[in-house]
């Protein structure tokens, strides 16, 4: 007879073993199905590999600017292997420490392929066969992969995806960086910093389109300073490959022109992984590559859930997460939180950071709101000079008649750390007045978090 559980989760990336876990928590008999790694992209091929690597490029360029602090460091390089080993080395410590977690709170682990048979049935292939079991409701946390355009495809060799470029068997002397999101710019950084000549091709009219224009703009003035090429309102059309070289052509306010290069990663966005999972049998509803889901991550199919980024943006492990805690509580009876879109951080770990919560400037005035905005910038800021990080700035938008916050965005040293305290900000609805009458620690970056809000208000003290 199959085996019967209170929930089976498909996937076990930060969506789906926080989901196991929060439901066993909960008592109920959980199976999670993975048919690769533990800990999904996230851990493997996403967030902490690439956060890891950054960190070398990081340390590489504090040890090239050791002058500045009246240090010396001498025959100051890199080894891209060791580097790479590194990464490789905190991604696989982490995917064991998921398998510890789900293993102490008693969850079933399963490897292997799920596909849905019927409503609350699955059958996994395994290395040994295959398996039937039952589930009373059914998470899909299956996650994406990198999207492919047509010509652009990656080869691994001379064209590489983000899982290429996160193991690359050789260091880029010419770079082409397709794209810049938050993944292609962290690559863009990492490479650029390490040494290769790195190009930037973006089709929107700005680098990291998503974040408030004024911060894009500050960041991209940096990145040129760092010796990238940024090529803005751009479609890279074709690439052509010949011997060890990639001809780009490059098509921008209608000319085309042609650039080589020795790399070129593609980070054009993601595609849900919904295909063999048995969707169309069920009668899911599949917009595009991602599961249509209400805001409680109900497929609209009884006791079937979609959550993470196989049911849409934000594709961040931590908006994946928050709904796996939420269905599991869903699912146990309790009261079940959604995610606001507005209340989830967005950070990426390029060199200056950026993060930011919220609405920018520009969509608060089109969602109508009369707004009021504070600045401040890190070089009135002593522990910004101190640390010798004097560029960047902290934007606050208010709503002018209710004293909401409506967004945060930063760029500069240290902000995807800084950025939580608006997080909680926002979720906890304070006012300008709370963040006004908070204490912020001496000296600290988060200082410029006060004044920021001050700011908006005509009362910042140090700007
Ligand atoms: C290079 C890169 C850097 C990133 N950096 C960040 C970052 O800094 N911060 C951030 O928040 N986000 C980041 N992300 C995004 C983040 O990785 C994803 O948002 C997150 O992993 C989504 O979690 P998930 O659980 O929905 O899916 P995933 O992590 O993709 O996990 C899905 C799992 O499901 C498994 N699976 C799929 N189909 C089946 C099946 N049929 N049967 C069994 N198992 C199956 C897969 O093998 C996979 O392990 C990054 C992504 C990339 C690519």
């Amino acid at each position: 007879m199959a085996q019967q559980f209170d929930v089976v989760v498909i996937g076990a990336g930060p969506g789906g073993y926080v989901a196991a876990i929060r439901a066993a928590q909960l008592g109920l008999s959980v199976a999670c199905v993975e048919r690769e790694h533990l800990g999904g992209i996230c851990l493997n091929w996403g967030c902490i590999p690439t956060k890891a690597l950054l960190r070398s490029a990081e340390v590489f360029h504090m040890m090239e600017r050791a002058k500045d602090y009246g240090l010396k460091a001498g025959d100051v390089g890199f080894d891209l292997d060791a580097v790479v080993a590194r990464s490789r080395g905190v991604a696989k410590q982490l995917s064991g420490g998921v398998g510890h977690l789900l293993k102490k709170n008693k969850v079933t682990v399963i490897m292997g392929e799920a596909t849905l048979t019927a409503p609350g049935k699955l059958s996994i292939k395994t290395d040994k066969g295959t398996d039937e079991i039952t589930g009373k409701a059914i998470i899909l946390a299956t996650g994406a992969r990198a999207r492919e355009l047509p010509g652009l495809e990656a080869d691994g060799d001379l064209v590489w995806t983000y899982k290429h470029a996160l193991v690359p068997k050789r260091m880029p002397k010419k770079l082409l960086v397709i794209g810049s999101g938050a993944i292609g710019i962290e690559f863009a950084s990492f490479f650029n910093t390490l040494g290769a000549e790195t190009t930037v091709v973006e089709v929107m009219d700005r680098v990291l389109p998503v974040e408030d224009a004024e911060i894009s703009g500050i960041a991209k003035k940096q990145f040129v300073k760092q010796g990238m090429t940024i090529l803005e309102k751009a479609t890279v059309k074709k690439l052509d490959r010949k011997g060890g070289t990639v001809t780009a052509h490059i098509e921008t306010g209608g000319k085309t022109e042609t650039r080589d290069f020795d790399t070129v990663i593609s980070a054009v966005g993601i595609v849900g992984n919904v295909e063999g999972l048995g969707l169309e049998k069920l009668g899911v509803k599949v917009d595009r590559t991602h599961v249509v889901t209400d805001d409680y991550c109900r497929t609209g199919v009884e006791g079937l859930y979609a959550i993470g980024d196989v049911a849409g943006a934000p594709w961040l492990a931590h908006k994946a997460s928050h709904e796996g805690v939420m269905v599991a509580e869903l699912i146990a009876g309790q009261h079940a939180h959604p995610c606001k879109a507005t209340n989830i951080p967005g950070c990426t770990y390029c060199q200056p950071q950026v993060a930011s919560v919220g609405l920018t400037e520009e969509k608060a005035k089109a969602a109508g709101h009369e707004v009021k905005v504070g600045r401040f910038p890190f070089i009135g800021n002593g522990k910004a000079i101190a640390l010798g990080e004097p560029e960047g700035l902290v934007k606050t938008v208010f709503d002018a008649k209710t004293g909401e916050l409506l967004g945060a965005h930063m760029v500069g040293a240290e902000v995807t750390e800084l950025i939580q305290g608006y997080v909680i900000g926002k979720t906890a609805e304070l006012t300008e007045e709370d963040f006004m009458h908070t204490v912020f620690a001496h000296p600290t970056l988060s200082e410029m978090m006060h004044e920021s809000v001050l700011s908006a208000y005509g009362r910042a003290i140090h700007f």
